[in-house]
């Protein structure tokens, strides 16, 4: 099959921690797949870096066409204006129509420098994207005014239309067969004026628990736990099903769990195959991090809990009385 042309495509940042390429850029790369078949052009993963890594295999088989290498020994370890200065000139080059990033720290760092670099829109924390029948514009949807209601926004007078999404919100798909990507090398030049931060050293702390974003089976408290102490019975329901524990920003906010745990809009998004939503009352805020899960459970004591609309499975009850009962069968199952 004849490769779309560069220009005028849809650019994806192939952002990558400690050598490995991060989860949301495939799930960009899925997106941006079926926004090019619809607007007939090609998907390309921009990499800034000094050449040492090329996860060439790995961005086809997700959706690449082409990977830019944007090169220069200064873009070894991130550092803000020297990657604005290789993303920008990749634009110049390439002319994209659409540029996605993932919103990852870095990629809120990012993307806003380089639109203002390139006199462009950005729209931040994109739960949706399309593309608008017959101008061909990228809708791109998020939540405003604090969740409250969804806002589409088009960016109809500058190019690239630009746009972040948070991980967990779009969905990887692999094709194992894809052509591999064509690789360009772009040496850049960096001047020294842009080396205004030497990173002296650099530590990573190891997550205490799992990743809310990886767990299967996410067993979920809110402010009707009633107390921190309570969240100990998640805890074991949790080992008892492979899981872990999360919440709800009430009960992140009380301090009962640490934000690391927290599912909505300003925390996670999330994707389990089991959700058990225990004295969550469901606000708006909270279902836009968790309502793409495979099987649902809410407990609640209040049946007019909007909780209840997206579950799969609604428990009336006091999670007092439902957790402990839960815990007991599971344990029933666990020794049979
Ligand atoms: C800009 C903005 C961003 C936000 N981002 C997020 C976010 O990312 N994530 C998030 O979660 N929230 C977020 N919120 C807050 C959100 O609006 C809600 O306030 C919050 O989700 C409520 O948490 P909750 O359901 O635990 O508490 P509550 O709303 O107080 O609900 C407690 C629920 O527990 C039930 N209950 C009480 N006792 C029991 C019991 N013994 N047994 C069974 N059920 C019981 C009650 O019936 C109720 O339904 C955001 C808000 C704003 C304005």
């Amino acid at each position: 099959m004849t490769r779309k042309p560069i220009e005028k495509g849809i650019f994806v940042f192939a952002e990558t921690v400690n050598g490995t390429v991060t989860d949301v850029v495939f799930e960009l790369l899925g997106k941006a797949r079926e926004l090019a078949a619809q607007l007939d052009v090609s998907v390309t993963a921009v990499m800034a870096g000094d050449g040492a890594f090329t996860p060439w295999k790995q961005l086809s088989a997700h959706g690449a066409d082409y990977i830019v290498l944007v090169k220069n020994p200064a873009l070894s370890q991130y550092l803000t204006l020297p990657c604005v200065r290789a993303l920008a000139e990749a634009v110049r080059l390439c002319s994209p129509e659409i540029f996605l990033f993932g919103a990852t720290p870095i990629g809120r760092d990012l993307a806003p420098r380089l639109s203002a670099r390139l006199s462009t829109g950005l729209t931040a924390d994109c739960t949706g994207l399309e593309i608008e029948d017959g101008s061909g514009h990228l809708l791109m949807t998020r939540p405003a005014f604090g969740g409250n209601l969804m806002a589409t926004i088009i960016c109809a007078d500058h190019r690239p239309q630009m746009a972040t999404v948070r991980p967990g919100v779009m969905v990887k798909q692999i094709n194992e067969a894809a052509q591999d990507a064509q690789l360009t090398v772009l040496d850049v030049n960096i001047p020294d004026s842009d080396a205004r931060v030497e990173i002296l050293e650099s530590a990573s702390n190891p997550p205490a628990r799992r990743s809310i974003r990886e767990a299967k089976v996410l067993i979920s408290g809110g402010r009707g736990m009633g107390s921190q102490k309570n969240f100990s019975q998640l805890e074991r329901i949790a080992d008892l099903l492979g899981g872990t524990i999360a919440s709800s920003r009430a009960a992140v906010d009380i301090g009962w769990q640490t934000k690391d745990r927290q599912v909505g809009q300003t925390g996670q998004t999330v994707r389990p195959d089991v959700y058990i939503a225990c004295g969550i009352s469901g606000a708006i805020q909270h279902l836009a991090g968790m309502e793409e899960s495979g099987f649902i459970v809410a407990i609640n004591k209040d049946e007019a809990a909007p909780i209840l609309g997206v579950a799969d499975l609604g428990i009336i009850g006091d999670v007092m009385t439902v957790l402990p009962a839960l815990e007991e069968a599971l344990r029933a199952e666990t020794v049979f």
